[in-house]
């Protein structure tokens, strides 16, 4: 009897071989492409749609339309809306695209021209225990070279110390294509993105990034091989992902930058979401980084206990995102705690976003104290919160909307008029909505205690006699749940 692997067929690009480069596709049965095409609408599955897609990738004219305008992450510019720090996604994609059984050998032959023309020839070479590092510095295209071979030294050291962690924590090794021994990295001006992936690839390095930003060469080899080790637990190869799946696959792809080399490439998915909190977790991406960090060191329970390890084991079961991390919450809070599953667990992490302890391990020990940029400046996210005066005989109303996954914050700064009276704050939440509620006191900006009604999901009421000695500001917090939605919040001072 046959094994069902023997069944796989896989072809080589043989242009690319030409070239140094590795690049094999998988051909699917009809069957097989039918459920693969079902499963995400993103993938391109006639041959122009594929065409399209590779020359997007691949041909340098249109890709270097995808560069960001300043090679520099701009603090505050406008960035190209397509351009992404990771092309793990749209390389995954072309390479589903091509396992389509109607493609014919022409088609198959326009398509591998489009991703050789702009190629260069990979002369050179470097091997380490599990990876085979291919450059060139002879490139016509100048931004495809590198002439320094202290760069791929210390990238190839830089995969090898991520590529140990990752096995010795995780208990596997990050996945090696079919029918190879090692993964191949590839350096050339990919111009879409700092790095990318896919499951039956090498990693690709963007070498003007490797050149001029010395500070992204441990985060983003650590990020990209983060993806191989998805892979093995099930991601992609398993489980075709689709709909919001970054928050899990960038987002802790780059908890991997923070986790083996305390950076990252890009500040950007540091700070969003305490900038603009009201950022769905769902929807962010990169930038639910903060959030993975939590779930991380507050989960701990020993400094050898990496709660991400039981979150790719569930994942691995049926690729369900949201179930996962809701079981391995649920198995890691004592049973009927408050926090034991993922809308409470954030509400939690929208507390710690302004308490400052959303970093912190259960014993108060911090494992990412002082995380760096590419430039290496230590990130320190501010949270944006609305401040709002109120005093004696006030009242304040607003009618607004949370996202799934995300908070509103709300700092009631009480003036001296309102000692010894009452503050009374109604939440009406939608009824199809569903909400966290949170109060943290402070006095002169200190954190002097927190309420959390976790009973509360759809309406809340508040009220108690003002201290002022205690506390002289209020702090009340709205977080959605899975849903989110519209609710009317009005504070009062009688
Ligand atoms: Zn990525």
């Amino acid at each position: 009897m046959k094994r069902y692997e023997d069944e796989i067929k896989f072809y080589q690009l043989e242009r690319l071989a030409k070239k140094e480069m590795k690049m094999q596709v998988r051909v699917l049965d009809k069957k097989e492409w039918r459920n693969l095409v079902l499963a995400d609408p993103k993938i391109p599955r006639s041959y122009s749609q594929v065409r399209r897609l590779a020359k997007m990738i691949y041909d340098r004219k249109v890709r270097k339309t995808f560069l960001p305008f300043k090679r520099k992450w701009p603090k505050f510019g406008v960035l190209n809306p397509w351009w992404e720090e990771c092309a793990e996604s749209v390389y995954s994609l072309l390479n589903m695209g091509l396992q389509n059984p109607f493609l014919n050998a022409n088609q198959r032959q326009a398509i591998e021209s489009d991703i050789d023309a702009d190629m260069p020839t990979f002369e050179h070479t470097k091997d380490t225990t599990h990876f085979t590092l291919h450059w060139t510095d002879s490139s016509a295209d100048a931004s495809d070279n590198i002439s320094d071979d202290a760069i791929i030294n210390d990238t190839g050291d830089y995969l090898e110390i991520a590529w140990d962690k990752y096995n010795s924590v995780f208990g596997r090794a990050p996945y090696v294509p079919s029918g190879s021994t090692e993964i191949d990295v590839y350096f050339y001006d990919l111009s879409t993105a700092i790095g990318a992936t896919s499951q039956e690839g090498g990693i690709d390095l963007d070498a003007s990034w490797w050149n001029n930003t010395p500070g992204v060469r441990q985060p983003t080899s650590a990020h990209e091989l983060f993806h191989r080790l998805q892979y093995e637990f099930g991601y992609r190869r398993l489980h075709t992902p689709s709909g919001n799946y970054k928050w899990f696959s960038e987002g802790t792809a780059s908890w991997s930058e923070v986790f083996v080399w305390n950076r990252v490439s890009l500040d950007y998915k540091m700070h969003e979401v305490f900038n603009t909190p009201d950022t769905s977790l769902l929807t962010a991406s990169y930038k639910a980084l903060p959030f993975w960090i939590f779930f991380d060191t507050r989960q701990r329970d020993d400094p050898n206990d990496i709660p991400l390890v039981r979150m790719l084991q569930e994942y691995e079961i049926d690729g369900d995102i949201v179930r996962s991390a809701n079981d391995t919450i649920f198995d890691d809070w004592p049973p009927n705690n408050v926090y034991n599953q993922l809308d409470s667990l954030f509400a939690l992490f929208s507390r710690e976003r302004r308490i400052g302890s959303w970093e912190q391990t259960p014993t108060g020990g911090h494992p990412y104290r002082n995380i760096l940029d590419s430039d290496d400046n230590v990130i320190s996210p501010t949270l944006q919160i609305l401040d709002v005066n109120i005093s004696f005989g006030d009242t304040y109303s607003v009618t607004t909307t949370v996202n799934p996954l995300a908070s509103d914050y709300y700092n009631f700064i009480l003036d001296p008029n309102t000692a010894g009276k009452t503050i009374a704050i109604s939440v009406d939440g939608s009824s199809v909505g569903d909400f966290s509620f949170y109060i943290i006191l402070e006095k002169d900006g200190r954190f002097k205690k927190a309420i959390y009604p976790w009973f509360s999901e759809e309406d809340y009421g508040y009220s108690e006699t003002i201290d002022l000695d205690f506390a002289n500001a209020l702090i009340q917090i709205v977080s959605g749940r899975m849903n989110g939605g519209t609710y009317t919040l009005t504070t009062t001072v009688t």
